[in-house]
């Protein structure tokens, strides 16, 4: 059974109709970064939970989740409407293993995250442990509209924190912008124009791919990657995709 503990939420961020951060504090047990939580309300009657991953590193004395309002969902909407001071139920342990000790080593780290699921890879970048065995890192966050690009900031700082060693790129699937790639993540894999926007190959002999977020675009470019002899990575067989589901 999960323990509870009351959290408070010390600050909301809300960027669109939508999307919105929350940040709180709790007197959580440790968690690595990659990891997530369960946030809950009691609803008519009923505690309703949902998994939530971290944004902040485990070392930052708050607690940032990054979410959407899910139309007619059973939590997502009464998240939306906390405001400060508030207080909402977060589990004690973390659970989870989309974390960095789980990825074997590779030239080039591969992270792609859909909507709001760049929490995980901001949560391991912001912590900077264990990175060092990476050649290249690159961070892909494919959203529809630029305005969904909500911690580019926060990505910009960290590209420029890791000297080179870190690559940002905004995929936008209906919107356009100079900087940013339109199109599908999976086709931009499969017409190598992702791969030649960053100049690194995507290879079973060079890459580590972690995908985080929407179920389709990960079924999708697990499919792209298969045409690459690239597999799922298990800890009793090696493989190249390391993946998390949001739903
Ligand atoms: C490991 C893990 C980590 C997660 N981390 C986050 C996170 O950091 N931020 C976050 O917002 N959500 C995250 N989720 C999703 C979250 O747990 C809930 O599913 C989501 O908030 C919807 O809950 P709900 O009760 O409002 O909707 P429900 O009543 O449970 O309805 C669920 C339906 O909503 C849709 N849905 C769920 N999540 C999304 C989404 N992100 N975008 C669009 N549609 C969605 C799906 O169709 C799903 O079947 C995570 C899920 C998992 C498993």
């Amino acid at each position: 059974m999960a323990k509870w503990l009351t959290g408070e939420v010390i600050a909301v961020e809300h960027w669109t109709d939508t999307l919105f951060s929350l940040k709180l504090k709790a007197d959580i047990s440790p968690f690595k970064a990659g990891q997530y939580c369960k946030l809950a309300l009691d609803i008519k009657g009923e505690r309703i939970a949902r998994a939530y991953s971290f944004v902040n590193a485990p070392e930052s004395d708050y607690i940032e989740f990054y979410l959407v309002n899910v139309l007619n969902g059973k939590l997502s909407p009464y998240l939306h409407r906390l405001r400060p001071g508030d207080h909402v139920w977060i589990t004690e342990e973390s659970n989870g293993f989309f974390v960095i000790e789980e990825i074997p080593n590779s030239d080039t780290l591969w992270m792609f995250a859909t909507g709001v699921a760049p929490g995980p890879y901001l949560s391991i970048l912001q912590s900077g442990k264990d990175l060092e065995r990476f050649k290249h890192i690159v961070l892909v966050h494919a959203v529809r509209y630029q305005q969904n690009l909500n911690y580019w900031p926060l990505m910009q700082k960290l590209a420029k924190q890791y000297q080179g060693k870190l690559i940002i790129k905004a995929v936008l699937s209906q919107d356009h912008h100079p900087d940013a790639l339109s199109g599908r993540l999976p086709g931009l894999i499969a017409n190598g124009a992702l791969e030649a926007s960053i100049g690194l190959s995507i290879s079973n002999q060079n890459s580590h791919v972690m995908l985080c977020g929407n179920p389709q675009m990960i079924a999708d470019c697990r499919d792209v990657l298969k045409y690459r002899d690239m597999h799922k990575h298990l800890r009793r067989r090696a493989g190249h995709i390391t993946s998390e589901h949001y739903w």
